[in-house]
């Protein structure tokens, strides 16, 4: 069951008749994680993929003469061909694990979230969040669940980050181009479908478009209209704009903004799946239409529960999204009306303890109106439900997170997976997860040449980045000559790459410059560190952390041994999960609701080496890697952050580096590519967004859906 949603035609996209479905192609983001598609972009044209990363830009480039060159290459029309058989093939959406678990639903599941990750050539993620909004989008088409998302086009995306030589973050907002964006407009009355949305003394319109992801539609609305404004348009312009009003006018639109355009669209969804509080002021739009038609507000109330799920990733309440009761009166007046209260009477659906009325707490809201709340990892689970168990009135469920593993993988692996389990391995191994325990007949030295290989891949793309900052800083042709010799591919190297938020200490290892120094420069086993992550504009705590680490890599303690990389993206991510020997975390427990970069390096073989928190508790077992620190609270943050940094040096130098240099006579340390398969083994299936999926139909859609 496909939602169908009818569009226009976006830029006219020119190929030649013999290629002409190309189009298809590049309009649906199946080539992310299909290997028939990225090879048949880059059998295209490999300069202009290495350069876009996104086929319509790439198509777009190609002028007539050299399509006539293109046309003449065998191998094209043989990738086109099987790119295009197995799209079709995929589209037509039989045999799916939906199917066959055989459960109807009347419609499909509504999942609103402010930001989605699924490609990092569409820039409308900050994080991990996003990240996990979109490997739910592609874990469900791949499951066949019917499912519609609904977030925001954002048309200067997320900040670009450079960093100058003092360590300093700069902003740099992209101007996207619609034309060359795989988005279509949906259809609606003479145009484009746009949703009016109250606001004091006008309407604001969003436009409606569609990003097909396999054979899920996820609708982004973006208020940048002629028809609107100028001091409007810029409403959907940022994520995460740091203006508190404006943020408050952003999430107005997505959350009234998707229930009217799903409307609109004669879509009626059986489950609203609310991710995280942004999207909560849906649910006085929905309870206002059940209001308008004359049943009472507690009535409404408890219609909208039952078909409502909420997901919370936060794990502090002060770390929802809170708005100033001020900013929510000036906005809600048109909701309150038609809730048939007034405007006392909306800010107290949202107060985070039912009386104080100067805070907006979004993820209150959420909790008044979902008849399932879910925190995003056992523990996080245990957290919700001490937090807000006087509002949600029983434990909150855990669904824990989950990556999707054929994005995440890196080839070589995906292709041992295919050798050993066919092509339909994510939901064989979904369905099955005992079919791993083949795995082990996979030798210790095709493991770790997979690895390897990744390896040097990653280390050459990150000597070119940092060849490319160094430029820009400045370096004179010697110093970027020598950039060949960094990141040495046979010595133990470390990733750290996600947001810095300040919870994440990512200066955790600093805390002891010389400890840390004489482990990484172990003559015997040395070490080297690569670090990358943006902190938000807004966040000085988090831009700091970027300063300190830039500093220590040009000091003489540490160059050559510690790197940092601008502009993480779920590009890099990619690099790094795949090619780093071991993936450090230390979240300030138990700030860490899930984490997922861990999970994608852990799939992948890199070794996590973690605090245990969020998802590591579940997953680790004393043979997938390393934990280390405390795993409890402790609000003596200088105590907390001395013992797990000791701890930290202690684990690295005492057992991380001499399983990583222990070799047999080949070279290969094979203690370590145990460790390997122990961390594949335990993760592939358990920590995949497939498995995620699942849980939430069981736990959530299906109940909810069918009732
Ligand atoms: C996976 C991912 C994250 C999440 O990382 P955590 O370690 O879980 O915080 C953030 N950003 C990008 C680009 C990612 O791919």
């Amino acid at each position: 069951m496909n939602v169908q949603i009818p569009t226009l035609p976006n830029a006219e996209l020119r190929v030649p008749q013999s290629l002409h479905r190309l189009v298809d192609l590049a309009y649906n983001m199946w080539w992310a994680w299909h290997a028939e598609g990225r090879d048949l972009w880059v059998q295209i044209d490999p300069v202009g993929w290495e350069k876009y990363h996104n086929p319509i830009d790439l198509l777009a480039g190609i002028d007539p003469a050299q399509w006539r060159i293109i046309e003449q290459i065998e191998e094209v029309h043989e990738r086109y061909q099987a790119a295009v058989k197995e799209l079709d093939h995929y589209m037509s959406g039989r045999e799916t694990w939906f199917d066959r678990r055989g459960v109807q639903m009347p419609g499909p599941v509504a999942y609103l979230c402010t930001e989605f990750g699924v490609h990092n050539s569409l820039p409308f993620y900050s994080g991990g969040l996003g990240v996990l909004a979109g490997d739910h989008t592609k874990s469900a088409t791949d499951l066949g669940i019917p499912l519609v998302a609904v977030g925001l086009l954002y048309r200067n995306g997320y900040f670009r980050q450079e960093v100058g030589m003092d360590g300093h973050q700069q902003h740099i907002y992209p101007t996207l181009d619609m034309r060359h964006l795989p988005v279509r407009p949906v259809s609606g009355g003479a145009g484009q479908l746009k949703v009016p949305i109250e606001f004091p003394d006008r309407e604001v319109y969003a436009a409606v478009w569609k990003l097909d992801v396999g054979r899920v539609p996820l609708l982004l609305l973006d208020t940048d209209l002629p028809e609107n404004d100028a001091a409007d348009r810029p409403i959907t312009h940022q994520l995460y704009v740091a203006g508190r009003e404006m943020r408050f006018c952003q999430e107005l639109v997505l959350g009234v903004g998707a229930v009217r355009a799903l409307r609109a669209l004669g879509i009626k969804p059986s489950v609203w799946h609310v991710n995280e509080g942004h999207a909560a002021m849906s649910l006085l739009e929905r309870a206002a239409l059940h209001t308008t038609s004359g049943v009472d507000l507690a009535t409404a109330r408890e219609s909208i529960r039952a078909e409502t799920l909420f997901t919370l990733h936060t794990p502090v309440p002060a770390g929802n999204e809170v708005f100033d009761g001020s900013v929510a009166r000036k906005y809600l007046g048109p909701w309150a009306q038609r809730l048939g209260v007034d405007l006392d009477g909306v800010l107290s659906l949202a107060s985070t303890d039912g009386n104080d009325l100067s805070r907006f707490d979004l993820g209150a809201l959420a909790i008044r109106f979902a008849s399932i709340v879910n925190g995003v990892s056992q523990r996080h689970g245990e957290i919700v439900s001490e937090d807000w168990r006087g509002l949600i009135g029983h434990d909150a469920e855990a669904v824990t997170n989950g990556v999707h593993t054929p994005t995440w993988i890196g080839r070589a692996g995906a292709q041992i997976l295919v050798r050993n389990l066919g092509r339909s391995w994510p939901t064989r191994l979904l369905e099955n997860p005992s079919l791993l325990d083949n795995a082990s007949s996979v030798s210790a030295e095709t493991i770790w040449h997979a690895h390897q290989s990744r390896k040097e891949i990653f280390v050459r793309f990150a000597r070119e980045r940092l060849r490319r900052q160094m430029a820009r800083h400045g370096a004179a042709p010697d110093d970027l000559r020598s950039v060949e010799d960094l990141l040495p591919a046979d010595r133990l190297t470390l990733g750290f790459a996600r947001r810095f938020a300040t919870y994440k200490r990512a200066t955790l290892m600093f805390s002891d410059w010389d400890r840390l120094a004489s482990v990484l420069k172990d003559p015997e086993r040395p070490v080297q560190v690569v670090f990358a992550g943006k902190a938000h504009p807004a966040d000085q705590h988090g831009q700091a952390f970027i300063r300190q680490i830039m500093e220590l890599s040009r000091s003489p303690e540490f160059r050559g041994h510690v790197h940092f990389l601008e502009d993480y993206d779920a590009r890099i991510a990619r690099f790094m999960v795949q090619g780093a020997d071991v993936w450090v975390n230390n979240p300030r427990p138990p700030m860490e609701a899930s984490g997922t970069s861990g999970m994608k390096a852990s799939i992948n073989g890199t070794l996590n080496l973690s605090v245990l928190d969020g998802w590591w508790i579940e997953a680790f077992n004393g043979k997938n890697g390393w934990a280390f620190g405390a795993p409890d609270r402790n609000d003596d943050w200088g105590a907390a952050d001395h013992h797990d940094a000791t701890a930290f040096y202690d684990v690295l130098a005492g057992e991380v580096a001499p399983l990583y240099y222990d070799r047999n006579t080949a070279g290969i340390p094979e203690g370590w590519v145990e460790y390997m398969r122990e961390s594949i083994k335990s993760t592939l299936v358990a920590f995949s967004s497939h498995r995620m999926l699942t849980d939430y139909c069981e736990k959530g859609y299906f109940p909810l859906g069918a009732g």
